[in-house]
């Protein structure tokens, strides 16, 4: 079973409940290393994300990814905002005009996204940003989708080692954004962009389950 526009925007709301679940969660581990605002920028962001499918009614994955990355972009302040929104950005183009999503439609957009956030974020392995969530997802999808994995698997792998990749930034210093001003002192907490990359894969591979 593929993915389509409405699973997509499924998807989303389940990330934007997630996102709201864990607010204050994010606000707090970004208060150890950050401003404290992370949790409050990816709620307010996937709010309106969720506002605007509704009255936009987009009609492929790629156009309700494009309409997410928007959202994002012009609600989300901070760094996060156009992170983010380069990832979804580029996750739309990469599945074009496609109407139903196979596996390793969905682990070629993962792949996307990271490359965006590289792109505008010029961050590395162990910098402590949400790429070392990203890097091993991308890895885990594109094997789950040689293996002939469905979307629903291929998320459930991404989100699993995403999760594995935001535990892993704990005892990192960091070396991109804001908490790299902290220097040593950015070290013993997990990274917020990390958590909720983590947590936004989650909800996707539980929305995607859900219907397999
Ligand atoms: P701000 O740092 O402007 O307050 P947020 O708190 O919303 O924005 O987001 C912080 C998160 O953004 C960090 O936890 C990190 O994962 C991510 N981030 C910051 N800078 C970069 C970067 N250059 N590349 C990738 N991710 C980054
Ligand atoms: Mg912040």
């Amino acid at each position: 079973m593929g993915c389509t526009a409405q699973d997509v925007i499924a998807a989303l709301r389940a990330g934007a409940a997630t996102v709201a679940e864990h607010r204050d969660e994010l606000i707090g581990l970004d208060r150890a290393i950050g401003d404290a605002d992370h949790g409050e920028n990816m709620d307010r962001g996937f709010r309106a994300v969720v506002a605007k499918v509704d009255t936009a009614a987009p009609e492929t994955p790629g156009a309700v990814l494009k309409l997410c990355a928007t959202v994002l972009i012009s609600t989300v302040g901070g760094a996060s905002g156009p992170l983010y929104g380069t990832a979804f950005l580029r996750a739309a183009a990469a599945v074009g005009d496609e109407t139903d999503l196979d596996g390793a439609a969905v682990a070629k957009a993962i792949k996307a996204g990271l490359d965006g956030v590289v792109a505008r974020g010029k961050a590395v392995a162990e910098d402590k940003t949400m790429v070392d969530a990203l890097i091993p997802a991308v890895e885990a999808a594109k094997n789950a989708a040689e293996s002939g994995e469905g979307p629903a698997k291929v998320l459930a792998a991404a989100a699993d080692a995403a999760h594995q990749g935001a535990q892993a930034t704990e005892p990192l210093v960091a070396r991109k954004g804001r908490a790299s001003y902290l220097g040593e002192r950015s070290a013993g907490h997990i990274d917020p962009g990390a958590r909720s990359t983590a947590l936004l894969l989650t909800a996707f591979a539980e929305a995607a389950g859900a219907r397999s």
